[in-house]
């Protein structure tokens, strides 16, 4: 396993973390000072703005693009809510080409009848990925904890998500279609060992926060690394063993603790669970 102590360069930062308090412009250099190697954008920061700028504002400032955030969901009620979602991911691909990410991530949305939409997915995966081999951005489903079926996501284990990994794409030596491993949803996994193995090069990124106890709300009351009951050395050693490489990348949404506090606050406590609690 990799050691992270004193190498920040190795981690990334998903901008959610700062829930949004700043422009992309000011996040990015607080990114880069605390010396981190990568960024996650979300498309709320991105769009509409000059995206050739920002990509070379990241460029110049020493940081790669992990994932681009993030699909919209490929379930909707009608055919045309469908196909406008098709359109906008479509336009997000372009996006995530442009600011060179390495892959664009996938929330794919649910519905009531689990097995229509887990359908309507893979229908909406299989098209999006003809559109990503042109642009060149690899696509990464998420995986979400069950708790989010009814309202986020319809796949929700690792098996789940590279089983129609390789029902759409067969098997292949450089997949343009791979998954998330994010500890904050896949940690209770009774497969977990066996799926992260099976997983291999389809792993193209590593989210890490925790579980806090008591979780007061599943989406918006993640917790720093260290502060609650995910064991993230453990899962961080399965995922490198099936030979991830690549940026281990914080993502925490916290609506009452870390996004009210300073940008470098935030940095200077993460570098620190980093080196020494993942
Ligand atoms: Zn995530």
């Amino acid at each position: 396993m990799r050691t992270l102590k004193n190498h920040p360069e190795l981690c990334a930062v998903n901008t959610a973390t700062f829930g949004f308090q700043a422009p992309l412009t000011k996040v990015i250099d607080e990114v880069a000072r605390a010396g981190f190697g990568a960024i996650a954008p979300w498309r709320r920061e991105i769009e509409g703005q000059d995206v050739k700028a920002l990509s070379k504002q990241i460029r110049d400032a020493g940081l790669k693009v992990t994932g681009y955030c993030r699909s919209e969901y490929f379930t909707g009620s009608t055919k045309i809510a469908r196909k406008a979602a098709m359109k906008a991911n479509a336009k997000a691909l372009d996006g995530a080409a442009e600011l060179n990410a390495a892959y664009f991530a996938l929330v794919v949305g649910t519905g009531r009848n689990l097995n229509l939409v887990r359908q309507q997915v893979e229908d909406g995966v299989a098209e999006l990925l003809e559109h990503a081999r042109e642009v060149g951005v690899k696509l990464a489903v998420e995986p979400l904890h069950p708790v989010y079926a009814a309202d986020r996501a319809c796949i929700n284990t690792i098996a789940q998500a590279l089983a129609l990994c390789q029902r759409i794409e067969g098997k292949v030596k450089k997949p343009m279609l791979g998954l998330l491993v994010d500890c904050y949803h896949v940690w209770w996994d009774p497969a977990l060992e066996s799926s992260i193995a099976a997983a291999g090069n389809r792993i193209l990124g590593f989210h890490v926060s925790d579980w806090l106890m008591p979780v007061r709300d599943v989406l918006n009351d993640r917790g720093m690394m260290g502060d609650g009951i995910i064991d993230l050395p453990y899962i961080r050693e399965l995922v490198e063993k099936a030979g991830y490489n690549s940026f281990v990348e914080v993502e925490i949404f916290s609506s009452e603790n870390w996004w009210k506090r300073p940008m470098d606050e935030t940095c200077r406590v993460m570098r620190e669970r980093l080196f020494t609690r993942v």
